[in-house]
């Protein structure tokens, strides 16, 4: 079982004794934490360290998953698309089977032994209706929340504010108004996980060499789930502009989470446009789940983009600059945390996709800026994203509201 102390390489003894001295206070305490999917995306990706993580410190903490049928999670990507600023309508009915999924988790699940539940997101946000309201009930929304459609605030907003706690992962998302104690938890990588632990170049090459991506030229990759908000699309515009210029390849992988039911859409689109492009055989698209594929090519690519259109924090940014890759991301979310313009990669807006292509090229035809970019890339990451230093953040604030 993974243990604090295996972080020793990262953090200092101090830290450790300041964990298992937060973790103590919390004995007997029990613990519960919701989210939608136990695969795909960066909350999954998260509690599949952090909940082990806690429990080898002695804290009592539980995962559970909401179910529902394929029509909530229907409404639940609508809501998360709204959330993040696209225009959308909620009829009563989309309303009703948002509610009623909750209200049918709810009476399944048993909360009375928890002192404390974490919910996360908005798949299982109006659980707290459900819930008994005199023990402390935390809500973590792990998306962008700058610019919220005004219909789907209106939705989601009330169940927000009848929580004790919520947690986000920027300042840029704070929310004044909701009434509620709000607090920034930047997300975490875990640095020895199998997507994450040092890899030797004999390993990557036979991943990558697996996956059929051809090693012959310098690689550009994006890791994203098939998402519009990962921008699939826009990634291979901005190749075309960058392989215009410089021959190279580029690698799309992505899955699909259980709760986002667009990806098998985005991914039809994506093949769609790359199969029209006049780079289509240096254009290579992967779905697989396979950690250490996406360890391989986060480690061998040159550059590795994040496209994204909105992004709560992107995970996949850390992982890369964990491996020394530079990042050229978007100019929003929580991408803006992690990209120290300049210093680590390069943060263009969005829409400028000459502005990205040129970043791109920059990089690649430089290689000590490259190296030079990537050893910043992973002490920003050891500094301030690893994942002790979550563990702490949710001691902390589990304690705050545990031992009043
Ligand atoms: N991921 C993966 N394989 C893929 C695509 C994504 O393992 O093909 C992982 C990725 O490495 C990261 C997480 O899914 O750990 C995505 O988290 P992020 O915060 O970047 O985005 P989200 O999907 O949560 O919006």
């Amino acid at each position: 079982m993974l243990k604090i102390e295996d972080f020793r390489k990262f953090i200092d003894e101090s830290a450790i004794s300041r964990i298992h001295e937060r973790a103590r206070n919390l004995a007997g305490k029990k613990i519960l934490m919701v989210n939608s999917t136990n695969r795909g995306g960066g909350v999954a990706e998260i509690l599949n360290s952090l909940v082990p993580l806690l429990n080898s410190l002695g804290v009592h903490v539980e995962w559970k998953v909401i179910t529902g049928e394929p029509k909530f999670f229907n409404v639940t990507k609508k809501l998360h698309n709204a959330l993040q600023g696209q225009a959308e309508k909620f009829s009563e009915e989309e309303k009703q089977i948002y509610l009623e999924t909750n209200k049918t988790f709810a009476m399944s699940c048993d909360f009375s032994p928890y002192d404390l539940v974490v919910i996360h997101d908005p798949q299982p946000l109006p659980l707290i209706k459900f819930m008994n309201p005199s023990r402390p009930r935390i809500f973590q929304l792990h998306i962008d929340i700058t610019s919220p459609d005004q219909e789907a605030w209106e939705l989601a907003s009330p169940f927000m504010s009848k929580y004790h706690q919520m947690v986000l992962s920027s300042d840029d998302f704070l929310k004044k108004d909701l009434g509620v104690p709000q607090r920034v938890f930047p997300p975490a990588i875990d640095p020895l996980s199998e997507k994450n632990r040092e890899l030797s170049p004999a390993a990557t090459l036979a991943s990558l060499v697996k996956a059929g991506i051809s090693v012959k030229k310098p690689i550009i990759a994006q890791v994203s789930r098939f998402d519009r908000w990962k921008d699939p699309l826009g990634v291979v515009k901005i190749f075309e502009l960058v392989r215009a210029r410089i021959d190279c390849e580029l690698v799309l992988l992505g899955d699909f989470a259980s709760d986002d039911p667009e990806g098998q859409t985005v991914y039809d689109e994506l093949a769609a446009a790359a199969d029209k492009s006049h780079f289509r055989h240096d254009i290579k698209i992967l779905l697989v789940q396979d950690a250490v594929l996406t360890n391989a090519l986060q480690k061998a690519a040159r550059v590795i983009i994040q496209k994204s259109i909105r992004e709560g924090f992107g995970l996949t940014v850390t992982e890369a600059l964990f491996k020394q890759t530079p990042v050229v991301g978007s100019n929003t979310g929580g991408i803006k945390l992690q990209i120290l313009d300049g210093r680590n990669g390069y943060l263009n807006d969005p829409l400028d996709h000459a502005g990205v292509a040129r970043s791109i090229v920059k990089i690649l035809r430089d290689e000590n800026l490259r190296s030079e970019l990537g050893r910043i890339g992973r002490r920003h990451v050891i500094e301030n994203f690893l994942m002790p230093r979550l563990v702490l953040n949710w001691l902390e604030l589990f304690a705050e509201h545990l031992n009043k």
